[in-house]
């Protein structure tokens, strides 16, 4: 189909089909699974995305998707972003597990789990840190011990975000101790829901638990659930890391042409009653240098010939992009004044409220996905060839 005819179909169905309550800030997206429980509207506008490939626009049909290229895939994000819609389905399995599979699953595994994740039937979790393994991920130490048709894994993860909520985990275990660090690893998926594992939030001080720790007791994996070869682990995991710092969905979903993106910083900024100069001074500074980066994710998309998630470069939109975002929370909450110091009480407005524990939480930015001096690092060493 021409650019223009799908463009013109896509409108159509989205000003017939996406129900009201779909657009605008809302809910949050759902992560898939059931354990979360999500709005009637949600859920039909998961359902109706998932049965037009839509949830994962991109994928081959055969696993859920709508088979689009790039040029299709921007001109559906862009239709959607023109009344709007929110995005139907978000989370590790369509983001992270998903396009790993695509690239690196036996077909058994993709028509076992992609339609499912396509679907939103599944929450995934990440098993990759460690109490003695985050930066140097490679250190781990969980061990995984084929028995049979089987894997018995052995250990601790920590900051497993939403494993409490997760139904499966995609995890990496060493199975082979003598071998070097970064050998001797391997990827196994494994479900949350059986008796050798267990799950403890982590309270936070803001009163949430976004994260927990898991332990593993003898936990099963099964071996068709290998991903990749045994011990060959640390390259599907790593380019994991890649999908999570910036896939081609983030890449995507961030350069689409502006057709009505709301803008926060801008649309507070014209509500001030006499904005300093230096003020003004650092909000175009600051729109200028995220208008750039759009526009750098979007020719990263363009030059794209394969649709494919970067490589090493995917840090570099990692570093700028966290960084970004925790810069527009700490300029919204300037523009609040002190009224932007109020965590909780009658005395604050809820909007103040969020947007105080906004700039607290995105904090969280420098640190997840790699911290920004790891991110430097895979920069010096794997864009820039600088020696170790
Ligand atoms: C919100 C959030 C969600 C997360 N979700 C998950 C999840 O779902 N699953 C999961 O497995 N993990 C998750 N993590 C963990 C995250 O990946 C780790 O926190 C991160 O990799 C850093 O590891 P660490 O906390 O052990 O810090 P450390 O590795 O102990 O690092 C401490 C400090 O030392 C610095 N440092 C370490 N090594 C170097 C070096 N070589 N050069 C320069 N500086 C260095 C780091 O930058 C950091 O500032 C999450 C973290 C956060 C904050």
């Amino acid at each position: 189909m021409t650019l223009d005819a799908f463009r013109e179909d896509v409108r159509q169905w989205l000003e017939a089909e996406c129900p009201p309550e779909a657009r605008g800030p809302g809910e949050a997206v759902p992560n898939g699974g059931n354990k979360e429980p999500i709005s009637v509207a949600a859920k039909r506008w998961l359902d109706l995305c998932a049965e037009r490939g839509f949830t994962v626009p991109n994928w081959p049909a055969e696993y859920g998707g709508a088979d689009l290229d790039m040029d299709h895939y921007l001109v559906l994000l862009e239709e959607m972003r023109r009344i709007d819609a929110r995005s139907p389905l978000g989370g590790m399995g369509v983001g992270l597990i998903g396009p790993t599979l695509l690239e690196f699953g036996t077909d058994d595994q993709k028509a076992r789990h992609l339609p499912a994740i396509a679907r939103g039937e599944i929450r995934w979790c990440q098993g990759y840190s460690e109490p003695g393994a985050g930066s140097d991920l490679a250190s781990l130490s969980t061990r995984a011990v084929e028995e049979g048709e089987q894997f018995v894994i052995n250990g601790q993860k920590i900051w497993t975000s939403g494993a409490d909520l997760a139904d499966w985990m995609f995890c990496l275990t060493r199975t082979d101790a003598d071998a070097s660090k970064h050998e001797g690893i391997s990827l196994l998926l494994l479900t949350m829901d059986q008796p050798g594992v267990t799950v403890r939030p982590i309270r936070l001080i803001s009163g949430s638990s976004p994260f927990c720790e898991t332990f593993f007791d003898n936990a099963i994996a099964q071996k068709d659930d290998l991903v990749g070869q045994k011990n060959r682990g640390w390259t599907v995991g790593k380019r994991l890391l890649q999908h999570e710092r910036s896939g081609i969905r983030i890449l995507a979903g961030g350069s689409a042409a502006p057709v009505k993106r709301r803008n926060r910083v801008l649309d507070w900024y014209h509500a001030l009653e006499n904005p300093d100069h230096d003020f003004r001074t650092r909000v175009l500074d600051f729109e200028m240098r995220r208008h750039a980066f759009r526009l750098t994710q979007r020719r990263s998309v363009d030059e794209s010939d394969s649709d494919q998630t970067p490589g090493p470069q995917t840090s570099i939109f990692e570093l700028v992009g966290s960084g970004l975002e925790i810069e527009e929370a700490e300029i919204l909450n300037e523009m609040l004044g002190f009224r932007g110091l109020g965590w909780e009480g009658i005395g604050f407005a809820a909007l103040e409220r969020d947007t105080t524990r906004h700039w607290l939480s995105i904090k969280r930015r420098a640190i997840a996905r790699g911290s920004n001096e790891i991110q430097r690092n895979i920069i010096a060493k794997r864009v820039l060839g600088l020696p170790d």
